[in-house]
């Protein structure tokens, strides 16, 4: 390098500007934390160390949605429930799969998705979610964690809750329907009110076709909101699934699927530290 070329280089990036730089790479598609740490020995060591990786996930707070599991009924009157992911990175060579017949997922949490057995005897719900103490939900995959069902029938609704640490579920309580409905009527007379905060015109958004109706044995029905997370709604249309950003409007097809029957987004940081049996450190 002459004299005159060392005078003019810029000054080299300290560790802490690199660190800095890559914070700020967005956390929706994780394949930009694995191509930059490709670049050199000491990149890759930054982005695959335990302290990067936690700073990463304070400093962007919310975990962003990597992929979604969508239940719905096949032209064959089958159910079906996948799921498909929304990010080009792959850790697998199956990104997309799908989950046995009659499997349905019903809520995601913490980096868990919760699936039940299609339950026909009555209706039925679910909520998955850690349980590690003074955890920040950034970062948790492992155990341990807690699961919350409520079944309800014409006259019933009972819950319980499982402990992954003890492995045991809780008793039952259960409540008849009328006492359910007081309770809430009680609970929530003036407590909430829906505000209408802005209006997207989706005719302006979606294809004609994702106003069709729907024709089934109980009647027909045209398309509905299916799923929602972190301000983005999931469309279930004639035309296929589509996610709405309720802050630009903005419109995506995301699954060739008719009239998806519901949505679990499924929200998580996928860091270095989770990549780490096939991204082994340097
Ligand atoms: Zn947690």
């Amino acid at each position: 390098m002459s004299p005159s070329h060392s005078r003019h280089s810029p000054p080299a990036l300290s560790e802490d500007d690199i660190v800095s730089v890559f914070l700020r790479i967005p956390p929706d598609d994780p394949a930009r934390l694995v191509r930059a740490s490709l670049a050199c020995k000491a990149w890759r060591r930054i982005l695959t160390g335990p302290d990067f990786c936690r700073l990463y996930r304070e400093f962007h707070g919310t975990p962003p949605m990597l992929g979604f599991a969508v239940s719905y009924w096949s032209r064959g009157r089958d159910f079906v429930s996948r799921f498909i992911s929304t990010t080009a990175f792959r850790v697998s060579a199956r990104p997309d799969f799908f989950y046995p017949q009659d499997w349905k997922p019903v809520d995601s949490r913490h980096g868990r998705i919760l699936v039940e057995v299609v339950n026909t005897d009555g209706t039925s719900t679910g909520a998955v979610l850690c349980a590690k103490q003074h955890c920040d939900h950034l970062g948790c995959h492992g155990p341990p964690f807690l699961v919350a069902t409520v079944v309800s029938s014409s006259r019933t609704t009972s819950a319980c809750v499982y402990s992954s640490e003890s492995g045991l579920w809780s008793d039952i309580i259960t409540l008849n329907r009328q006492d359910e409905i007081n309770d809430y009527g009680r609970s929530w007379a003036g407590a909430l009110a829906w505000a209408k905060r802005t209006v997207i015109n989706l005719e302006k958004l979606l294809p004609p076709r994702a106003f069709e109706p729907k024709y089934a044995s109980e009647g027909e029905y045209g398309p509905y909101v299916s799923g929602f997370a972190q301000g983005t709604v999931f469309l279930s249309t004639m035309a296929g699934l589509f996610t709405v950003e309720l802050s630009s409007g903005r419109t995506k097809k995301v699954a060739e699927v008719e009239m998806a029957l519901n949505v679990i987004p499924w929200t998580s940081f996928y860091t270095q530290d989770h990549a780490r049996r096939i991204m082994p450190r340097p």
